[in-house]
């Protein structure tokens, strides 16, 4: 097991405000655990309402008189692009740091933190290609559009893959010309501290990005009440967004929230069955079942029922669990002992609710720290609750149904409508399937390959609202329709009357 941190992790960081490193206020600090050992090695500066404030503040100062929002979309542009590089130059560093903060296989955390170095590459492009529509009526009339950044982002971010979901954010946001106030989940504040360093050295100004660690309930509640913040972009638990949806309220904030999932994968016996394999074990796996879009619920048709369940539990039983940042890893520890006893409650409850064909507990080889061993339940009802809730772990249910009906049904049985997976060779069945299901997102005979300009998001009570692509760069910004003349435009003479007194006359 790595018992100690990858070079150049600090013991300690702060708060960074206006271009500046600082304490909190108040001088708090909270303590951050390594999930392999659930040993503190760091500690964070507890950001409160005080220094919500004062974050809030500088952001405001850099939108209301800094060069950021005023820059041409291709002067961002290159220092965006900057950010890239500099992100990708580093990736097996971030790897490194990101796993030994959050327990993701090393492996998996260095394909994030590229992804991350996309995200920006993505939004630094499109926001140079972007446009806006100009209207013509002839001889009347022509209207155009001036997209505007909005001022001070709040930017939230749960602790899955922390620093891919919070560049996720971070692109589109600066991208548009406004500047922002980020608060990385307390599990995971190590590699939200990297982001000055990189910012600074991409040349973003001072202000524009602020980062403010401390819990939730405090510091990111003083955000999403910020009357100088209009908009927050939330990710994280449906619960937790439901909360920020009635504190946003008062003050009609713009608000984008991705929460929570229990996305169904649902597998036919006409599918190329070897390639369903990989993506449904691919699928809920990887990155710990850590994962917003995770299938756990596979849905199994019956011809195939029993090889495919058999087949997907000897896969279960063959991941490589082990220390995070040994590249051979599949799986890694979760990231939070307060996580850990979650799964394993969940793990306990479906041993009376399912088949327990894989894992079900601690592996053996690690008797300390938060592991859970890759955990398979079938026949699982759809009234279960290793069904309905999502889980967040390495835990699967599998279930069978015979016809398309039944298997819509039992997809679309949750509260969740996050993501679907539908594996099948029949192209209209594909098609049709994918359009009836309540998801945000249909992924066909593959696992969540993203494609950045597509939507992103979920229904019911996986989220409100889009972002991806151009939808991004709308929830970030304004439109202003101007509208313009051609004519003498006629208005009704209201007031006029019969009395010349009532017409303009030009004094001298
Ligand atoms: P969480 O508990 O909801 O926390 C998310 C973030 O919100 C953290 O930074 C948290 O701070 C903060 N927070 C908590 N209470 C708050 C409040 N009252 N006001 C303002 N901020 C508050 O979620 P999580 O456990 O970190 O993340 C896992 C969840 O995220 C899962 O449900 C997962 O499905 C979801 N997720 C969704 C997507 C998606 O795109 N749809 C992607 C990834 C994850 P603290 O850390 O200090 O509590």
């Amino acid at each position: 097991m790595t018992a100690t941190p990858p070079a150049g992790t600090p013991d300690r960081i702060r708060l960074y405000i206006g271009g500046e490193w600082t304490d909190a206020v108040d001088g708090d600090t909270f303590d951050v655990l390594n999930p392999a050992t659930n040993e503190v090695y760091l500690q964070a500066a507890a950001g409160k309402k005080a220094d919500v404030d004062l974050a809030v503040a500088a952001a405001k100062k850099a939108f209301d008189e800094g060069p950021w929002p005023r820059m041409l979309p291709r002067q961002r542009s290159r220092i965006l692009h900057k950010v890239a590089d500099i992100i990708e130059s580093r990736d097996d560093q971030l790897a490194e740091i990101e796993t030994w903060d959050s327990g993701l296989p090393v492996t998996q955390a260095k394909g994030q933190a590229q992804r991350a170095a996309e995200n920006f590459r993505f939004f630094a492009d499109l926001i140079v290609a972007q446009e806006d529509s100009a209207f013509k009526v002839p001889g009347r009339q022509i209207n155009y559009v001036n997209r505007k950044p909005i001022g001070v982002a709040g930017l939230i971010t749960p602790w899955n893959v922390p620093f891919m979901q919070e560049s996720w954010k971070l692109g589109p946001a600066l991208a548009t010309g406004n500047t922002v106030v980020l608060k990385p989940a307390s599990y995971t504040p190590l590699s939200a501290a990297l982001w000055p360093e990189i910012f600074e050295e991409a040349g973003v100004p001072a202000g524009v990005f602020n980062l403010i660690l401390g819990s939730g309930s405090t510091a990111g509640d003083a955000l999403v009440k910020h009357p100088d913040v209009p908009l927050i972009s939330f990710t994280g638990d449906s619960s937790t967004g439901a909360t920020l949806s009635t504190n946003a309220a008062p003050l009609l904030k713009g608000l984008s929230l991705e929460l929570g999932g229990k996305s169904p994968a649902i597998v036919f016996a006409d599918a190329d069955l070897e390639q369903a394999l990989d993506a449904t074990v691919f699928g809920v796996f990887s990155l710990n079942g850590e994962r917003c879009t995770a299938g756990s619920r596979v849905l199994v048709q019956r011809e195939i029922y029993d090889e495919f369940v058999a087949a997907f539990a000897a896969r279960a039983k063959n991941i490589i669990v082990g220390d995070p940042q040994d590249p051979a890893t599949e799986v890694g520890a979760l990231v939070h002992s307060n996580h850990f006893d979650k799964v394993m409650s969940y793990v306990e409850i479906g041993k009376s609710e399912g088949r327990l064909v894989a894992g079900g507990g601690r592996p053996e080889a690690y008797p300390e720290g938060n592991w859970v061993a890759p955990t398979v339940f079938a026949d699982v009802a759809p009234t279960a609750r290793i069904f309905q809730e999502e889980i967040f772990g390495p835990v699967v249910s599998i279930t069978p149904f015979d016809t398309d009906e039944e298997a819509l049904v039992l997809a679309n049985d949750t509260r969740y409508g996050l993501a679907a997976y539908v594996y099948t060779t029949n192209l209209k069945r594909a098609h049709n399937f994918a359009e009836a299901i309540d998801s945000g997102m249909v992924w066909l005979n593959s696992n969540n390959i993203r494609d950045l300009r597509t939507p992103f998001g979920g229904v019911k009570a996986s989220g409100l609202g889009r972002e991806g692509g151009y939808r991004s760069i709308d929830f970030y910004t304004t439109q202003q329709a101007v509208h313009i003349t051609l004519n003498d435009a006629h208005s009704p003479r209201f007031g006029k009357g019969p009395d010349a007194a009532t017409s303009f006359k030009k004094v001298n």
